[in-house]
């Protein structure tokens, strides 16, 4: 990881709590998370093999794992889905054709620091750089964050900037991960948000609920509840074995919120492209109340290309998900492509 990103994961996970005061649950859970190649290893019993490579990859972009994904692995297992999105590895050292820095045109779509306008009718806010996991084929992982986040002194900036816009009808919280800021923050950032007349929607983008279920508090529950805007939830799942009873849990609780709930998944080679995989979590996130939302390919970014599938293997699994699901079931699989005014089916 960049130093810019931990610099500004430090700005927006500092609690406003007093000396003394408890810091909530999710957020001790967070700072006991696996940041490095060595324990993580060590705790799934497994050899610290290829660790010169690990550690190099570890520096571009660090390892961080909260210890209730890490217990969804299975021990022992160097191959474990999870464990092969969160583990930095030699294959990231490799310079590919055609895999850059911003694969998907953030900072061309940069209204300001902090905004990005990509798609008619909604904005996205990086509300932090900070994520709960950190996932090798993350599409941001080489985001400017420095200076490109919605730091409490600009964000009266960019509701001015919201407001002078009356097209715009919903906001994305995004980031990084916008559930890394603190409750008492966030219920602000709603609560002027929701005083905007033209917005009726507000989205939040975010992978906590599934690497720390947790997260989802009462006071959670309440700010996105409690205000006139309909709030949706993305949650970011590639596998069933991620599909926990804790997520379970934090769905139900959220659904009771009467917060909508669906899912983005990411394609990812050695994670979940074969058919049976995804069938599966299809089928678990609708037990959980998550409606399959999108299947993303690979954004072509940086350190990633080990993770690209074949397009005659998209083409497969596109035809295999349409015999084995109900068509509600069928996320529907896009590219972003940088600069076009919507995804691109595939
Ligand atoms: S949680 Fe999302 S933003 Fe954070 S590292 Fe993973 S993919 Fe990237």
């Amino acid at each position: 990881m960049s130093s810019s990103r931990n610099i500004s994961i430090a700005a927006h996970i500092i609690p406003e709590t007093g000396p003394g005061v408890q810091l909530p649950a999710w957020q001790t859970a967070l700072a006991e998370a696996f940041n490095d190649p060595h324990s993580l290893l060590s705790y799934l019993q497994l050899k610290p093999e290829n660790m010169a490579e690990r550690q190099l990859a570890q520096h571009q972009f660090s390892l961080k794992v909260p210890r209730h994904y890490a217990d969804l692995m299975a021990k022992g297992d160097p191959h474990d889905p999870l464990l092969r999105q969160i583990l930095p590895c030699g294959e990231e050292l490799v310079d590919r054709p055609g895999f850059i820095d911003d694969p998907v045109g953030d900072l061309l779509a940069k209204q300001q620091a902090g905004l990005l306008h990509k798609y008619q009718g909604r904005v996205l806010i990086l509300t932090t750089g900070a994520c709960g996991v950190h996932c090798r084929y993350c599409f941001r992982r080489h985001y400017p964050y420095q200076n490109g986040t919605a730091t409490p002194a600009q964000w009266q900036s960019i509701l001015d900037t919201i407001r002078n816009q009356p097209s715009i009808q919903e906001v994305i919280l995004s980031g990084g991960d916008p559930l890394m800021i603190h409750d008492p923050r966030l219920a602000r950032m709603v609560a002027e948000l929701q005083a905007l007349p033209q917005l009726k929607r507000l989205r939040l983008h975010s992978r906590l609920p599934v690497v720390l279920p947790q997260r989802i508090t009462p006071q959670l529950l309440e700010l996105l509840s409690s205000n006139r805007l309909q709030s949706v939830m993305v949650l970011h799942t590639n596998h069933p074995n991620e599909l926990s009873p804790a997520l379970a849990e934090a769905c139900e609780k959220m659904r009771s919120a009467g917060i909508t709930l669906l899912n983005q998944s990411v394609l990812l080679k050695g994670v979940n492209d074969d058919a049976e995989t995804l069938v599966s979590l299809s089928e678990g996130l609708f037990e959980i109340g998550v409606l399959p939302y999108y299947l993303h390919l690979l954004d072509r970014v940086s350190g990633s290309g080990h993770f690209e599938v074949e397009p005659d293997r998209i083409e497969a699994l596109k035809g295999q998900l349409l015999l084995q699901l109900p068509g509600y079931l069928v996320p529907r699989i896009v590219r972003e492509i940088a600069g076009e005014a919507s995804k691109t089916p595939v």
